[in-house]
């Protein structure tokens, strides 16, 4: 079983990230267009197609190495603050990894913590706010929980994406305060927020990867 993510399964989860978001482009299209533009889904599926093409490239990826790629392509390539906020969320990441060959459990809840940190130091949304702080958040700390009973990485990483996915529904009941829906106010009611949702579906990516490979 696998206990600790190393560069090629990093970059494998890049891969499915990027699959996953394809499959579901249209739906997270969908969702924007309710409240913004209408563009997240396709140019997320496409800026996560050119991270997996460049980290599937990488001579010797390590984790840093691949999810520094991810949020460098994501930043320069997707565009819109959702761009931003994305490439901040991987190279938060990258960063919390560097030097180490693998992570752990703990280093996985010690990356996404980095992340979600970046993305409010940029975005400075909160919980409640409608936007991916409440799909990351909640995951973030379904990691931290996982990671102090001792669960296995496989278990944890299923329990992050469950909390991600359940803090990502939750956005229906919430009225949005940042992004281009925080001008339909009272009608963003209703709709779950496209941000949250493609933070969801790729940390469930993370979590199918982890138990292919178990
Ligand atoms: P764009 O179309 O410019 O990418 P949007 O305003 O449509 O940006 O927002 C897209 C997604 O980005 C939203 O669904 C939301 O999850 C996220 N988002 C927007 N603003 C913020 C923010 N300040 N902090 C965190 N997430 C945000
Ligand atoms: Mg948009």
């Amino acid at each position: 079983m696998t206990t600790a993510i190393d560069g090629r399964q990093w970059v494998k989860i890049t891969q499915a990230m990027a699959e996953a978001v394809m499959t579901q482009r249209d739906h997270l299209s969908a969702l924007d267009s309710t409240v913004g533009d209408g563009d997240h889904g396709v140019s997320l599926a496409k800026a996560l197609g050119e991270a997996a093409r460049q980290a599937t490239a990488l001579g010797d990826p390590s984790p840093e190495s691949v999810l520094h790629t991810a949020g460098s392509v994501v930043q320069n390539t997707m565009g819109g603050v959702s761009g931003i906020l994305l490439g901040a969320f991987f190279l938060g990441m990258a960063r919390a990894v560097t030097g180490r060959p693998s992570a752990t459990l703990s280093d996985v809840a010690e990356m996404l913590a980095a992340g979600l940190s970046e993305v409010q130091r940029r975005g400075k949304a909160g919980r409640g706010d409608k936007t991916m702080v409440d799909a990351l958040a909640p995951a973030v700390k379904a990691a931290q929980t996982a990671d102090a009973e001792g669960q296995p990485l496989v278990v944890g990483a299923q329990q992050i994406a469950e909390s991600a996915r359940l803090g990502a529904k939750s956005t229906k009941g919430m009225v949005a305060k940042f992004g281009r829906a925080k001008f339909l106010g009272e009608r963003s009611l209703g709709y779950q927020d496209a941000g949250a949702t493609s933070m969801s579906i790729m940390l469930s990516a993370l979590a199918e990867t982890l138990k292919g490979d178990a």
